[in-house]
């Protein structure tokens, strides 16, 4: 067996030792004589499996009690939907379009109501976050809507907006637990897994109390409504039972590698070393304004699409794969999540200043 430096933007690379823990419990989970794939989602054993992942990311979060946690099915993009659908109460939100993500919930939004577009990094292609400290929210808008970290264009929200009052709703897909958040500044907060968590086609949902009502939109799927899930303790209909299992491996590991402060300190050190080395390159280029950069997406260019294509290539067959960056950019992308050890972004700096010396 061997493993490569995987660096994909998603789904992305998950920790060895989950890995190996989920192989070894594969065929027998421990003393059922079957897999969790096999087993009913009602069983008490499979309950316990819910219930820590539950209290694990609530630990992790630190969650607070009048906050609810969902797991549904259908990744980000079912909540482009449904996030209009159960919190449009006078059809009005804003959008802050920093990416091809934020634009498609925004277009998704626009079915349902009056979605407004209050800021865009388009002008740029989308290479920076846009000053957000003063902007022209609706004074009825039902929330504000960012997508915190943008996945294809390497930036983040380092500073939340100012949402004047309104609540914030954050896609997070792509920085999940990569350091700690302060859950109380949102209204509601989700991330499709596969990026930084676990396997695709689950969604993890973290949504304040209040917001869950009866009062959705009209024609509002039975299984697009959070109350219909945050009544069933994410057990309406079968759930991503294989999926939630792992995400609570993931969850566990993380506590082990001292929780999200910790996961912070290392991810601000592997990304030091990227953007560092790119910052003194003759050859390479970050792409993004450095005061929005993101911890988990790093996409850099040489300016030369012969040169990045070549690089790509050579970067492949010595173990580092998936680097080619999205078609829009161009070039490459290096998604460094949590589970990419430094080591890996080492032996990608190394790889650089050798392909560097050669070219
Ligand atoms: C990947 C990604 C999505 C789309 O996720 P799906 O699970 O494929 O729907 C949405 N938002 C962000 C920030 C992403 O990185």
């Amino acid at each position: 067996m061997s493993r490569v430096y995987n660096f994909s933007a998603g789904p992305g690379v998950l920790p060895e030792e989950v890995l190996r823990e989920a192989a070894d419990e594969m065929l027998d989970y421990r003393g059922c004589g079957m897999s969790v794939m096999e087993m009913s989602h009602r069983s008490k054993v499979f309950e316990n499996i819910l219930d820590e992942a539950e209290q694990d990311l609530k630990d992790l979060m630190q969650i607070p009690d009048n906050y609810k946690i969902l797991f549904m099915q259908g990744g980000a993009h079912v909540q482009f939907a449904a996030v209009p659908m159960n919190l449009m109460k006078n059809r009005v939100a804003d959008y802050i379009i920093t990416g091809q993500w934020a634009k498609k919930a925004f277009k998704e939004a626009q079915i349902y109501g009056k979605a407004n577009a209050v800021a865009s990094s388009e002008d740029q292609t989308f290479s920076y976050i846009p000053d957000c400290s003063d902007l022209p929210i609706s004074p009825d808008a039902d929330y504000v809507y960012i997508c915190e970290n943008n996945t294809i264009y390497g930036t983040k929200f380092h500073t939340l907006p100012n949402t004047k009052g309104r609540i914030l709703v954050s896609d997070v897909s792509s920085c999940f637990l990569s350091e700690p958040v302060d859950v109380t500044r949102y209204g509601l907060l989700y991330g499709g897994v596969q990026k930084n968590v676990g396997p695709a086609g689950l969604a993890i949902v973290i949504i304040r109390e209040d917001l869950i009502t009866e009062d959705t939109l009209p024609y509002t799927p039975t299984y697009l409504k959070y109350k219909i899930h945050a009544d069933a303790n994410s057990l309406y209909n079968t759930p991503n039972c294989y999926g939630i299992y792992m995400c609570g491996k993931v969850f566990k590991w993380l506590k082990k590698q001292g929780g999200l402060a910790a996961m912070k300190a290392r991810n601000e050190e592997k990304a030091a070393v990227l953007y560092d080395f790119l910052d003194s390159s003759r050859l390479f280029k970050g792409t993004v304004r450095k005061e929005d950069r993101s911890l988990m997406n790093v996409p850099f260019v040489t300016g030369d699409k012969e040169m990045d294509a070549k690089f790509v290539k050579e970067a492949e067959a010595a173990g580092l794969v998936n680097l080619k960056g999205h078609r829009t950019v161009g070039g490459m992308r290096a998604s460094i999540y949590n589970a990419m050890p430094l080591e890996g972004v080492k032996a990608l700096v190394e790889f650089m200043k050798k392909f560097e010396e050669e070219n």
